[in-house]
């Protein structure tokens, strides 16, 4: 009997939708319900088993799964032995310090700093040799400040929303974190051959939805301004219209500099741009 691959994914939370979105972007076909606690992908060796997102990392680390998908700041925090395979994109957020809006002192020396990453705060406050207190708390640290069992916070902030309605400012960000896949240090080779080909599946998503393909029109006496435009995977594809004094260029741009790329072309002669969505993209 070939073994399967078991991948652990947070049960409900914010990493929840976009984990299963990718998953089945990649191609993986399989049935869920709310109760589901493990779940078999029909068209691929694979077994999903549906956890709290800070259990992942022990259960990785034990071997009862071979992968999971969950936060950086989660893998740093519990930190067992396990390796980080990919950044996924999604889930990013910075554990910030945050204080009082009306504080004007935002130095750490001797204060009382609640937060749920007890052990990414201490590293940060070793790093700088800051003497202050940790106020651990599971929950609802936010208010903290207010019920004066904290003096600062340091927490999770993606828009700052949570921080202003609880009458908080931002400082610094002492770790910035993203959803991703860590693995089991001691898979099998029959796993690692599996989990090389789920790897493929996915980064073919996740290149694809960082870069947009584009074809355009010009004239061909532009084609080398157009050209010097495009900062493509390899040179672009030219093919000839029937006027023989205009060719249709198409070729692959990032996301990022997508907007900028457009303006230098249209600069540089390029006409009736269309641009379309990639959906799976293999290097
Ligand atoms: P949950 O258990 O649903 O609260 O998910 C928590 C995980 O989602 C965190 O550990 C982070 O990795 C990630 N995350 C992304 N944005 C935020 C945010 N604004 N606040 C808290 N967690 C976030």
């Amino acid at each position: 009997m070939t073994s399967k691959l078991t991948l652990a994914l947070q049960k409900k939370g914010r990493l929840s939708d976009d984990s299963l979105n990718l998953l089945r972007q990649a191609g993986l076909s399989f049935e869920m319900t709310e109760r589901s606690l493990k779940v078999s992908v029909r068209n691929f060796d694979l077994e999903i088993l549906l956890l709290r997102s800070s259990d992942i990392p022990e259960i990785v680390a034990d071997g009862v799964a071979d992968i999971g998908i969950t936060g950086q700041n989660i893998v740093e925090e519990e930190g067992y032995p396990v390796s980080e395979i990919e950044k996924l994109g999604f889930g990013k957020c910075s554990l910030s310090l945050a204080f009082p809006e009306n504080e004007s002192d935002l130095s750490l020396a001797n204060k009382r700093i609640a937060t749920s990453y007890p052990v990414i705060l201490q590293q940060y406050l070793d790093q700088k040799n800051i003497d202050a207190q940790i106020v651990p708390l599971s929950g609802s640290v936010e208010i903290a400040p207010k019920l004066k069992i904290a003096d600062c916070i340091c927490d999770l902030v993606s828009t700052g929303s949570t921080l202003r309605s609880n009458g908080l400012k931002q400082g610094d960000v002492i770790f910035e974190s993203q959803a991703v896949i860590i693995g089991n240090e001691n898979l099998s080779d029959e796993k690692k051959e599996l989990l090389e080909k789920l790897l493929l599946r996915i980064k073919a998503v996740l290149t694809a939805k960082k870069n947009k393909y584009i074809i355009m029109n010009a004239e061909r006496k532009n084609l080398p301004q157009i050209e010097a435009c495009i900062p493509g995977l390899k040179r672009p594809t030219v093919s000839s219209l029937m006027d023989e004094d205009f060719i249709s260029v198409a070729s692959v741009v990032e996301e990022d500099f997508f907007w900028s790329t457009i303006e230098k072309l249209k600069k540089a002669g390029a006409s009736d741009i269309l641009v379309l969505p990639i959906e799976k993209m293999i290097l």
